[in-house]
Protein backbone atom coordinates (compact mmCIF):
# COMPACT_ATOMS: atom_id res chain seq x y z
CA UNK A 1 0.00 0.00 0.00
CA UNK A 2 1.51 3.47 -0.77
CA UNK A 3 1.82 5.64 1.58
CA UNK A 4 -0.36 9.09 1.63
CA UNK A 5 1.59 11.97 0.84
CA UNK A 6 0.62 15.13 3.66
CA UNK A 7 -1.77 17.52 2.70
CA UNK A 8 -1.59 20.94 5.17
CA UNK A 9 -4.29 21.87 6.25
CA UNK A 10 -3.72 25.80 7.42
CA UNK A 11 -4.87 27.96 10.77
CA UNK A 12 -7.02 30.96 10.33
CA UNK A 13 -3.35 33.01 11.09
CA UNK A 14 -2.07 30.94 8.61
CA UNK A 15 -4.53 32.28 6.26
CA UNK A 16 -4.52 35.69 6.85
CA UNK A 17 -0.58 36.07 6.03
CA UNK A 18 -1.49 33.78 2.96
CA UNK A 19 -4.31 36.68 1.91
CA UNK A 20 -1.37 39.45 2.04
CA UNK A 21 1.19 37.52 -0.17
CA UNK A 22 -1.79 36.94 -3.08
CA UNK A 23 -3.02 40.00 -1.94
CA UNK A 24 0.34 41.90 -3.21
CA UNK A 25 1.06 39.41 -6.53
CA UNK A 26 -2.62 40.52 -7.56
CA UNK A 27 -1.90 44.10 -6.91
CA UNK A 28 1.28 43.73 -9.06
CA UNK A 29 0.15 41.81 -11.75
CA UNK A 30 -2.66 44.64 -12.12
CA UNK A 31 -0.09 47.17 -12.04
CA UNK A 32 1.74 45.31 -15.01
CA UNK A 33 -1.11 44.76 -17.15
CA UNK A 34 -1.78 48.40 -17.28
CA UNK A 35 1.74 48.67 -18.52
CA UNK A 36 2.60 46.30 -20.77
CA UNK A 37 2.65 47.52 -24.33
CA UNK A 38 4.57 46.89 -27.97
CA UNK A 39 8.52 47.78 -27.51
CA UNK A 40 8.53 46.93 -23.79
CA UNK A 41 11.02 44.54 -23.15
CA UNK A 42 10.02 41.50 -20.93
CA UNK A 43 13.39 42.51 -18.54
CA UNK A 44 11.62 45.77 -18.04
CA UNK A 45 8.76 43.85 -16.71
CA UNK A 46 10.88 41.81 -14.58
CA UNK A 47 12.41 45.23 -13.18
CA UNK A 48 9.28 46.48 -12.07
CA UNK A 49 7.72 43.50 -11.13
CA UNK A 50 11.19 43.47 -8.44
CA UNK A 51 10.81 46.73 -7.60
CA UNK A 52 7.52 46.81 -6.50
CA UNK A 53 7.74 43.68 -4.54
CA UNK A 54 10.42 45.46 -2.45
CA UNK A 55 8.18 48.30 -1.92
CA UNK A 56 6.16 45.88 -0.61
CA UNK A 57 8.45 44.09 1.96
CA UNK A 58 7.57 40.69 -0.03
CA UNK A 59 10.23 38.40 -1.74
CA UNK A 60 10.10 37.18 -4.63
CA UNK A 61 9.20 33.52 -5.16
CA UNK A 62 10.20 32.32 -8.59
CA UNK A 63 13.83 34.32 -8.00
CA UNK A 64 16.48 31.34 -8.01
CA UNK A 65 13.60 28.84 -7.87
CA UNK A 66 16.01 25.90 -9.09
CA UNK A 67 17.60 28.07 -10.77
CA UNK A 68 14.93 30.53 -12.40
CA UNK A 69 16.39 33.94 -12.93
CA UNK A 70 14.19 36.15 -12.84
CA UNK A 71 11.04 36.79 -10.40
CA UNK A 72 8.78 36.54 -12.76
CA UNK A 73 7.62 34.53 -15.67
CA UNK A 74 6.59 36.17 -19.11
CA UNK A 75 5.23 33.59 -21.76
CA UNK A 76 4.80 34.88 -24.77
CA UNK A 77 3.11 33.34 -27.44
CA UNK A 78 3.36 29.67 -28.52
CA UNK A 79 5.63 29.49 -24.81
CA UNK A 80 3.28 28.01 -22.18
CA UNK A 81 5.16 28.63 -18.94
CA UNK A 82 8.33 29.96 -17.42
CA UNK A 83 9.74 31.98 -20.27
CA UNK A 84 13.07 34.04 -19.34
CA UNK A 85 12.64 37.57 -18.74
CA UNK A 86 15.12 39.43 -20.26
CA UNK A 87 16.33 42.77 -21.72
CA UNK A 88 16.88 41.57 -25.11
CA UNK A 89 13.28 40.48 -25.70
CA UNK A 90 10.39 43.30 -27.10
CA UNK A 91 6.75 42.48 -26.34
CA UNK A 92 4.98 43.12 -29.94
CA UNK A 93 1.73 44.36 -31.28
CA UNK A 94 -0.46 41.24 -31.50
CA UNK A 95 1.13 39.29 -28.78
CA UNK A 96 -0.48 37.78 -26.02
CA UNK A 97 1.57 37.18 -23.09
CA UNK A 98 1.24 34.97 -20.11
CA UNK A 99 2.60 36.91 -16.58
CA UNK A 100 2.99 34.15 -13.93
CA UNK A 101 4.37 35.82 -10.69
CA UNK A 102 4.98 34.53 -6.75
CA UNK A 103 5.55 36.24 -3.46
CA UNK A 104 6.72 35.40 -0.18
CA UNK A 105 5.37 37.03 3.06
CA UNK A 106 6.89 36.06 6.36
CA UNK A 107 7.47 32.90 4.79
CA UNK A 108 3.99 32.09 3.33
CA UNK A 109 3.21 32.32 -0.50
CA UNK A 110 0.89 33.65 -3.05
CA UNK A 111 1.11 32.14 -6.93
CA UNK A 112 -1.46 33.86 -9.54
CA UNK A 113 -0.92 34.09 -13.09
CA UNK A 114 -3.01 36.09 -16.34
CA UNK A 115 -2.87 35.85 -19.92
CA UNK A 116 -2.78 39.51 -21.21
CA UNK A 117 -3.08 41.16 -25.26
CA UNK A 118 -0.32 43.32 -26.44
CA UNK A 119 -1.69 45.75 -28.41
CA UNK A 120 -4.39 44.65 -30.94
CA UNK A 121 -4.51 40.66 -31.15
CA UNK A 122 -6.86 38.26 -33.28
CA UNK A 123 -10.29 37.77 -32.59
CA UNK A 124 -8.87 33.65 -32.27
CA UNK A 125 -6.03 34.41 -29.80
CA UNK A 126 -8.89 36.60 -27.60
CA UNK A 127 -11.40 33.66 -27.78
CA UNK A 128 -8.22 31.96 -26.65
CA UNK A 129 -7.65 34.09 -23.52
CA UNK A 130 -11.11 34.38 -23.23
CA UNK A 131 -11.92 30.30 -23.02
CA UNK A 132 -8.90 30.12 -20.59
CA UNK A 133 -10.02 32.48 -17.84
CA UNK A 134 -13.25 30.93 -18.05
CA UNK A 135 -11.67 27.33 -17.44
CA UNK A 136 -10.34 28.68 -14.42
CA UNK A 137 -13.44 29.70 -13.00
CA UNK A 138 -15.25 26.52 -13.58
CA UNK A 139 -12.47 24.93 -11.70
CA UNK A 140 -12.55 27.21 -9.21
CA UNK A 141 -16.57 26.54 -8.70
CA UNK A 142 -15.30 22.52 -8.28
CA UNK A 143 -13.69 23.22 -5.20
CA UNK A 144 -15.72 22.64 -2.14
CA UNK A 145 -14.62 21.16 1.21
CA UNK A 146 -15.38 16.89 0.60
CA UNK A 147 -14.60 17.36 -3.11
CA UNK A 148 -12.19 15.58 -5.06
CA UNK A 149 -8.87 16.89 -6.87
CA UNK A 150 -10.58 15.03 -9.90
CA UNK A 151 -13.33 17.42 -9.91
CA UNK A 152 -11.41 20.46 -10.60
CA UNK A 153 -9.17 18.70 -13.73
CA UNK A 154 -12.55 17.18 -14.99
CA UNK A 155 -14.02 21.10 -15.06
CA UNK A 156 -11.25 22.69 -16.56
CA UNK A 157 -10.60 20.15 -18.84
CA UNK A 158 -14.19 19.85 -20.24
CA UNK A 159 -14.61 23.82 -20.54
CA UNK A 160 -10.97 23.98 -22.83
CA UNK A 161 -12.33 20.84 -24.79
CA UNK A 162 -15.80 22.34 -25.70
CA UNK A 163 -14.20 24.98 -27.09
CA UNK A 164 -12.03 22.66 -29.41
CA UNK A 165 -8.79 23.11 -27.32
CA UNK A 166 -6.60 21.20 -25.32
CA UNK A 167 -4.59 21.11 -21.61
CA UNK A 168 -1.52 20.67 -20.86
CA UNK A 169 -0.46 17.78 -19.22
CA UNK A 170 3.32 18.35 -17.97
CA UNK A 171 2.40 21.14 -15.61
CA UNK A 172 -0.12 20.87 -13.10
CA UNK A 173 -1.56 23.10 -10.24
CA UNK A 174 -0.34 22.34 -6.44
CA UNK A 175 -0.68 22.74 -2.93
CA UNK A 176 1.10 25.94 -2.01
CA UNK A 177 1.65 27.69 1.52
CA UNK A 178 4.86 27.77 3.46
CA UNK A 179 6.52 26.37 0.33
CA UNK A 180 5.79 27.29 -3.67
CA UNK A 181 5.21 23.56 -4.46
CA UNK A 182 3.14 21.37 -1.84
CA UNK A 183 0.90 18.59 -1.85
CA UNK A 184 -1.14 17.54 -3.85
CA UNK A 185 -0.86 17.94 -7.50
CA UNK A 186 -3.72 19.57 -9.26
CA UNK A 187 -3.87 18.29 -13.01
CA UNK A 188 -6.32 20.53 -15.51
CA UNK A 189 -7.76 17.10 -16.03
CA UNK A 190 -9.15 14.19 -14.64
CA UNK A 191 -12.52 12.25 -13.81
CA UNK A 192 -15.10 13.45 -11.35
CA UNK A 193 -15.13 12.15 -7.75
CA UNK A 194 -11.50 10.88 -8.04
CA UNK A 195 -8.23 11.90 -6.66
CA UNK A 196 -7.12 13.37 -3.27
CA UNK A 197 -10.01 14.44 -1.19
CA UNK A 198 -10.05 18.45 -0.53
CA UNK A 199 -10.66 19.66 2.70
CA UNK A 200 -11.45 23.14 4.48
CA UNK A 201 -8.51 25.17 5.13
CA UNK A 202 -6.06 23.39 1.77
CA UNK A 203 -4.61 26.11 0.14
CA UNK A 204 -4.08 25.08 -3.42
CA UNK A 205 -3.25 26.68 -6.75
CA UNK A 206 -5.65 25.95 -9.71
CA UNK A 207 -3.56 27.11 -13.06
CA UNK A 208 -5.43 25.97 -16.29
CA UNK A 209 -2.58 25.99 -19.34
CA UNK A 210 -4.64 25.84 -22.58
CA UNK A 211 -3.44 25.15 -25.86
CA UNK A 212 -5.29 26.52 -29.56
CA UNK A 213 -3.49 23.24 -31.05
CA UNK A 214 -2.07 19.88 -29.46
CA UNK A 215 -1.28 19.56 -25.83
CA UNK A 216 2.54 18.75 -26.66
CA UNK A 217 4.92 20.56 -25.34
CA UNK A 218 8.56 21.07 -25.66
CA UNK A 219 11.38 22.74 -23.86
CA UNK A 220 13.38 25.42 -25.21
CA UNK A 221 17.16 25.14 -25.36
CA UNK A 222 17.56 27.42 -22.11
CA UNK A 223 16.42 24.63 -19.91
CA UNK A 224 13.58 26.68 -18.84
CA UNK A 225 10.67 28.39 -21.33
CA UNK A 226 8.02 25.36 -22.43
CA UNK A 227 6.41 26.01 -25.48
CA UNK A 228 4.16 24.09 -27.60
CA UNK A 229 5.05 21.32 -29.70
CA UNK A 230 3.16 22.88 -32.82
CA UNK A 231 3.40 26.42 -32.55
CA UNK A 232 0.40 27.40 -31.85
CA UNK A 233 -0.95 29.65 -29.60
CA UNK A 234 -1.19 28.95 -25.44
CA UNK A 235 -2.71 31.13 -22.75
CA UNK A 236 -2.00 30.24 -18.60
CA UNK A 237 -4.76 31.69 -15.78
CA UNK A 238 -3.91 31.05 -12.10
CA UNK A 239 -5.31 31.48 -8.91
CA UNK A 240 -4.35 30.47 -4.98
CA UNK A 241 -7.43 29.47 -3.35
CA UNK A 242 -8.66 28.37 -0.09
CA UNK A 243 -10.90 25.69 0.25
CA UNK A 244 -13.77 26.39 1.86
CA UNK A 245 -17.17 24.31 3.45
CA UNK A 246 -18.93 26.32 0.83
CA UNK A 247 -16.43 26.02 -1.95
CA UNK A 248 -13.32 28.21 -2.13
CA UNK A 249 -12.01 31.71 -1.05
CA UNK A 250 -9.62 32.86 -3.67
CA UNK A 251 -6.38 34.37 -2.24
CA UNK A 252 -4.99 36.21 -4.90
CA UNK A 253 -7.36 39.18 -5.39
CA UNK A 254 -5.87 42.76 -5.85
CA UNK A 255 -6.29 44.40 -1.94
CA UNK A 256 -9.17 47.05 -3.67
CA UNK A 257 -11.38 43.75 -3.94
CA UNK A 258 -10.68 41.80 -0.54
CA UNK A 259 -11.66 44.69 1.74
CA UNK A 260 -15.25 44.06 0.07
CA UNK A 261 -14.83 39.75 0.59
CA UNK A 262 -16.36 38.54 3.08
CA UNK A 263 -13.82 36.69 5.23
CA UNK A 264 -15.56 33.50 6.34
CA UNK A 265 -13.79 29.70 6.28
MG1 LIG B 1 2.26 30.51 -11.01
MG1 LIG C 1 1.62 27.78 -9.69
Amino acid sequence: MLMQKTIEVKSREELAIMRVAGGIVADILVLLKGMVRPGMTTGEIDQVAREELKKRNAKPAFLNYHGFPGVICVSINSEIVHGIPSDKRSLKDGDIVGLDFGSIVEGWYGDSAITVPIGTISPEAERLIRVTRESLEKGLAAVKGGGRVGDIGFAVQSHAEAAGYTVVREFVGHGIGRALHEEPPIPNYGKPGTGARLRTGMTIAIEPMVNMGGPEVATLGDGWTAVTKDGKLSAHFEHTVAVTDAGFEILTLPSAMTHRQPRAI
